[in-house]
């Protein structure tokens, strides 16, 4: 089968050919996995994380894509949760040991034997890849494959962070970086919380007008005071300095939610700016995201489809996954790639 691989960490920005095209035998479904031929995978900020090193696959070359939509096509022994031709999605969370405190207590995403899809197991930037049956997602039938794609991450791991707020309706949120994630977020966020007032810091003029179509009151950047102190923050940026005019604007008690796996170290001396009185004093809150869960997954697909969703897509062939790599490192960004398998 035709795959794109990792085969060593470089810099994207200096390496623009980070992924390797490569032949590759046809996964095996062992007991209760199934075997997917992928249609769609979404392209995530996760990737370069890993080709880059912050988040290392542990072996080398792996298939990465933690966003895959397509459809069952063998079933290994033992599998019986879906029928060849039903259509699954497979997301960040690859599998979990359900036996550790955690996962016993509904955080599979904390489990330490956690793995993640497309860097400790082979994902979906490849025509075919295998996982646990309990691991693969029934996709709502209003999606098509590629919109889809992008729900499984921005969109599973956006909904937790958003829960994670600790949000009212009626209190305000702020969202720093309005990329694949920050879309999605806002449109739960008025679905869940119509009458919260939501505040997009991002730094392109194109990002910040897409926030305000999306019903945004308030679309600016990073540097600027919103009109309002906020009762939450989501960070989605890869950055420092966000973190800490974020918790400039939060009121007392406010709470910023980081959902990045990794942040990058480019402006970490930022960091030095944060004055006690001014960024932490009354009771404000750090919580990063880690992971997602099942659940996670599960309930936001169900949102997603009620609301409905429809994540804005741009589209590359497989071939071409170099090319949306390189152009999301250099946050050309309308909404979320997918690759087309
Ligand atoms: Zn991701
Ligand atoms: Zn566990």
């Amino acid at each position: 089968m035709k795959a794109m691989v990792i085969r060593r960490i470089s810099r994207v920005g200096e390496n623009p050919t980070p992924l390797e095209p490569a032949e590759l035998p046809e996964p095996v479904p062992g007991i209760r996995e199934v075997l997917i031929r992928v249609s769609a995978c979404g392209v995530c900020h996760t990737e370069l994380d890993e080709i880059e090193g912050r988040t290392p696959p542990p072996r080398l070359p792996v298939v990465p894509g933690h966003q895959a939509v397509g459809r069952v096509e063998k079933n290994g022994e033992g599998a019986d949760r879906f029928r060849i031709g039903d259509r699954v999605g497979v997301a960040w969370i690859f599998s979990a040991c359900g036996r550790c405190s955690y996962c016993l207590e509904g955080n599979e995403n904390l489990c330490p034997d956690f793995r993640a899809t497309g860097r400790d197991a082979y994902g979906g930037y490849a025509e075919y890849m295998k996982v646990a049956e309990e691991f693969a997602h029934p996709i709502p039938d209003i999606f098509t494959d590629a919109e889809a794609a992008p729900l499984l991450c921005a969109g599973a791991v956006g909904y937790r962070s958003l829960m994670l707020t600790g949000l009212k309706d009626g209190d305000s949120l702020g969202l720093t970086g309005f990329g694949a994630s920050g879309h999605l977020v806002i449109k739960m966020a008025r679905h869940l919380f119509p009458d919260t007032r939501v505040y997009v810091f991002a730094r392109s003029e194109e990002e910040r007008r897409f926030a305000r179509e999306l019903g945004a009151v308030w679309a600016g950047t990073a540097e600027e005071t919103p009109p309002e102190k906020l009762n939450a923050v989501i960070d989605t940026t890869p950055a420092w300095k966000p973190v800490v005019e974020a918790m400039n604007n939060l009121k007392p008690a406010g709470r910023l939610v980081i959902n990045a796996i990794r942040k990058e170290e480019t402006d970490k001396d930022y960091l030095l700016r944060i004055d006690y009185p001014t960024h932490l004093w009354m009771e404000k809150e750090i919580k990063s995201v880690a992971n997602v869960t099942r659940r996670d997954v599960e309930s936001f697909l169900k949102l997603a489809a009620a609301i409905p969703i429809r994540p804005e897509i741009q589209e590359y062939p497989l071939t071409e996954a170099n090319r949306a790599l390189v152009e999301l490192k250099e946050r050309k960004i309308r909404g979320a790639k997918v690759l087309r398998i």
